[in-house]
């Protein structure tokens, strides 16, 4: 069985306590991962402290070097990782690979945008000559959920290092692997110890000790609401910035006027990619009355398409975590009781194949209203409920009467329309005629209760440096 163990100041730390991770495909125990305490904490973030100088004082093409480095090495070694991704999340093979791919691209991109990154003159007119500069904060804490751990890792820590930070990552206890293999690697291509840390554990014991370290100078945080917000108030308490990528329960609204074939496709895609546990999943489907009917049905016998297994070439696996599994078989008992029969799936399956995975099949409830705890709350599983709108004004009022606003879903091919829906829509990403579009280059953040700041594209370094300007008096030629 492999062992995760912590990578502090350019080395594997041994541990005393380990716990055990599962292939969620079996339920099986695959690796065991060690569980951090006060001191490896204390060590992780003092070693990212004395590297911090260094680092932020390197030439940034030369940090940006290291990153192309750390992203080609990735795409050599991509079989290992996807391997240990696909044991730990359950993940089918080409969502795997697709998530490493991301992450070697997060790297590539910092890599190369760290080199025309800078700041600014101000015009004060003669005599000032002011300019700004944007500099590191110090060792940030980049904690990480367990639905997409390598791709999620590399979205935080490339911007953080490329910036000029050092890093104390905490990946997902479930899911630790390919981020302890990250800073292995990492420090292979010329990250110099200390700049990238790794511990491991629990988040309950570990992250409030790593997020109110006092050497932690900004925490970047992916992952529930509840959590978010205790490192929330750590950080309100201890006034430093933090980012926050949360939830949500995002609407797809299929317009009368939209490519029919092609919306049915995306809204199976939005909300059973990764089998749900997907942050910007499309788990609110809002279809026009006029298409309503023939929408659903169309949508009930494209998602029964879907194969579902360990399989490498499945369309999805999987819930990677035996405790949200059992809460989405939960969902299924409530939708009973607020008197909901499922289109399809809404009850746990024994299929050939699915063994003792913990496997769910993708569900939809119809005569849905928005007002439903299903229709409110994240579900974080394929699970998806439709209701139906009559004009486009009710349909960006359904879709704006939610506590999240991560992601939304307009199918139309009326650009005004598109336009005035996507300008009208509460959420911090907007796909049109897709549903999960965009790359590392695109920003990627909430509105409302889905989160705080922005990680991806040239945003992500905004918010891993701090302003200062500069102001001179320019002295009279004597
Ligand atoms: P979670 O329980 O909030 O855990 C996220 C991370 O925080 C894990 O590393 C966890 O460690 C750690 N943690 C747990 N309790 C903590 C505490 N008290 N203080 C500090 N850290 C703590 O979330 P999850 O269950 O792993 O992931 C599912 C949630 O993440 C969903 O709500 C989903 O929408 C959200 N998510 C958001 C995005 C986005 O980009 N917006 C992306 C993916 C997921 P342990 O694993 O050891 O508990
Ligand atoms: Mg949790």
């Amino acid at each position: 069985m492999r062992q995760w163990t912590h990578f502090i100041d350019g080395e594997r730390r041994d541990a005393q306590a380990f716990a055990e991770a599962f292939d969620p495909r079996t339920g099986d125990a695959c690796s065991k991962v060690a569980l951090a305490g006060e001191a490896e904490v204390d060590a992780a973030v003092r070693s990212a402290g004395r590297a911090f100088a260094a680092w932020r004082a390197r030439r940034p093409i030369e940090r940006g070097r290291i990153l192309q480095a750390i992203a080609r090495a990735l795409r050599e070694k991509a079989g290992d990782f996807i391997a240990v991704e696909r044991s730990e999340t359950g993940k089918p093979f080409a969502n795997a690979a697709r998530d490493v791919e991301t992450a070697a691209a997060y790297f590539e991109f910092y890599g190369g945008l760290v080199n025309t990154y800078a700041g600014e003159v101000i015009g004060l007119g003669d005599g000032l000559h002011s300019y700004t500069l944007r500099e590191p904060f110090g060792p940030v804490a980049v904690i990480t959920p367990w639905n997409a751990p390598v791709n999620q890792a590399g979205r935080g820590i490339a911007p953080a290092l490329a910036a000029g930070n050092c890093v104390v990552a905490k990946p997902a206890s479930a899911t630790s692997g390919t981020t302890a293999m990250l800073a292995e690697l990492a420090h292979a291509c010329g990250v110099p110890a200390g700049v990238f840390n790794v511990v491991l554990g629990s988040g309950s014991r570990i992250g409030p000790l790593l997020a109110g370290h006092p050497g932690i100078r900004k925490i970047a945080f992916t992952g529930s609401v509840d959590v978010g917000r205790e490192i929330g108030r750590i950080a309100a308490e201890r006034i430093i910035p933090v980012t926050l990528e949360l939830g949500g329960k995002s609407p797809n609204i299929v317009f009368a006027d939209a490519d029919f074939e092609a919306a049915v496709k995306g809204a199976r895609k939005g909300f059973t990619t990764h089998a749900g546990q997907v942050c910007l999943s499309g788990t609110r489907l809002l279809v026009q009355d006029t298409i309503h009917d023939a929408f659903v049905e169309a949508l009930v016998e494209e998602v029964r398409k879907i194969r579902i297994g360990p399989q490498d070439d499945a369309d999805i696996g999987p819930i990677t975590t035996k405790s949200q599994y059992q809460r989405i078989l939960g969902w299924f008992e409530e939708a009973k009781r607020a008197g909901l029969t499922a289109a399809t799936g809404g009850a746990p399956e024994d299929r050939p194949g699915w063994g003792s995975g913990w496997y769910v099949p993708p569900t939809i409830y119809t005569g849905v209203t928005n007002g439903m705890r299903i229709a409110r709350e994240e579900i974080f599983g394929p699970v998806l409920v439709v209701m139906p709108f009559k004009d486009e004004a009710e349909a960006i009022a359904i879709a704006n009467d939610s506590d999240y606003g991560l992601a939304a879903g307009i199918w139309t091919e009326n650009v005004s329309r598109a336009i005035r829906v996507a300008g009208a829509i509460q959420s911090g990403q907007v796909y049109v005629n897709e549903y999960i579009a965009g790359g590392v280059e695109t920003p990627l953040g909430g509105y409302k209760e889905s989160g705080l700041g922005r990680e991806k594209g040239i945003e992500a370094l905004h918010h891993y440096t701090q302003l200062k300007s500069v102001t001179i008096k320019l002295l009279e030629v004597a």
